[in-house]
């Protein structure tokens, strides 16, 4: 059986292995097919594919773009995307300056609490120059602020804390539209993790299907048995692909390792069946 993970991060976010460790840890770990989705970010692609091509993995070159729809941050993952598309460039360069202009903010309003450096620490945690909230969130740990990601995340970094700061990411339409740009498959990441009434995900799965969205992520990391029922249930119903993704981050959070994820029910159709490889050459995205 050929084993997918259609969804991970590297040091090109806020991934703590590099491209190459992480190509390498998953090949260690089963995995066959190998998606990189860093956030707002394809620089990583380029190590990955090749250290991807020394060990006899395939790598899909991903991204996972951050949404602001109605008010709500979403994400949504490009796969098998032409990294070098000139569409999507512009796009993540908008979405870089965005990242960039909260970071500063955040900064400003850890230092408003008397904690002080949270910026230059952050940026000294980010070697990809793409600063996340999980850059901040380790500052937050390292210098003793915050015992762990979830205290650091409900006391500072999630929404309505002192250091969540309100920004503009794409619209989803312009993200869908800078994915099938690039040639790629844009799929709902997480659908369980919005805070969302299935009236609210059931809008937002009707909108992206009329912008052209193609799939949604129905395995992912730390998404238990009936959360997955429920979105095999939306992809049903919206006739999307299914897509299934660790989100691995770090290897010490094993909820989330590579090459451990749950198969997906057999009546879905696979997002890896849209790929421009699979059409090519129906064997090149098995075993190699
Ligand atoms: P950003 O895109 O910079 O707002 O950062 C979002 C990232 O923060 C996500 O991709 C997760 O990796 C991480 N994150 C968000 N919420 C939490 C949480 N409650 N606990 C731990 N990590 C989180
Ligand atoms: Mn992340
Ligand atoms: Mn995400
Ligand atoms: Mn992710």
């Amino acid at each position: 059986m050929t084993v997918y993970d259609m969804h991970t991060h590297s040091t090109a976010s806020d991934g703590v292995l590099t491209p190459s460790e992480l190509v390498t840890r998953a090949k260690h770990r089963g995995v066959h097919v190998l998606a990189l989705t860093d956030h707002d970010s394809v620089a990583g692609l380029t190590e990955a594919e090749q250290e991807s091509q020394r060990l006899g993995l395939h790598l899909i070159s991903g991204i996972e773009i951050s949404v602001t729809w109605n008010r709500y941050t979403i994400h949504v993952l490009g796969l098998d995307i032409d990294k070098e598309s000139q569409p999507l460039s512009v796009g993540i360069s908008a979405l870089q300056t965005v990242r960039a202009q909260r970071a500063r903010e955040i900064g400003k309003r850890l230092e408003r609490l008397g904690i002080d450096g949270a910026l230059a620490g952050a940026q000294r945690l980010s070697p990809g120059n793409n600063v996340t909230r999980t850059h901040f969130c380790r500052f937050l740990i390292q210098t003793g602020k915050a015992r762990d990601e979830k205290a650091a995340f409900k006391r500072y970094l999630g929404p309505g804390k002192p250091g969540y700061v309100k920004v503009n990411w794409a619209g989803l339409e312009q993200a869908v539209q800078w994915i099938r740009d690039a040639h790629g498959q844009a799929v709902i990441a997480h659908p369980s993790r919005y805070d969302m009434t299935q009236t609210t995900i059931r809008r937002l799965l009707s909108d992206f299907v009329d912008c052209g969205g193609a799939g949604l992520e129905v395995v992912h990391g730390n998404c238990g048995p009936a959360a997955r029922t429920q979105n095999a249930e939306l992809a049903r119903r919206f006739g999307l692909s299914a897509s299934a993704g660790s989100d691995f981050h770090d290897p010490d959070n094993q909820w989330t390792d590579l090459g451990q994820l749950a198969t997906l029910p057999p009546d879905l159709v696979p997002i890896w069946g849209r790929f421009k490889a699979h059409t090519a050459t129906p064997s090149a995205l098995g075993r190699r």
